[in-house]
């Protein structure tokens, strides 16, 4: 099990937020299509990212079997206690 940590930076409206999060565990690869990747984008409990950003080829999406997409990393978020 590896544990290791990401630093975000999300720059609006001129202010600039870090968000420091905890991933646990390994990532899970899987070939996502945009419209599946983004429900991962857009979970708090998930970081997603490209596994290879030289891949050119799209392969069937894992999630919905209907679109195809490229492989991405998803990475498990430590969640806070509060
Ligand atoms: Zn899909």
């Amino acid at each position: 099990m590896c544990e290791f940590e990401y630093t975000e930076e999300i720059i609006s409206f001129r202010r600039t937020v870090r968000i420091h999060k905890k991933v646990i565990g390994k990532p899970m690869e899987l070939c996502l299509c945009p419209r599946c990747a983004s429900q991962f984008y857009n979970s708090p409990h998930y970081y997603i990212k490209r596994a290879d950003y030289n891949q050119t080829t799209k392969e069937p999406c894992t999630y919905c079997n209907i679109r195809s997409g490229y492989d991405f990393l998803i990475f498990d978020l430590a969640q806070d206690a509060s």
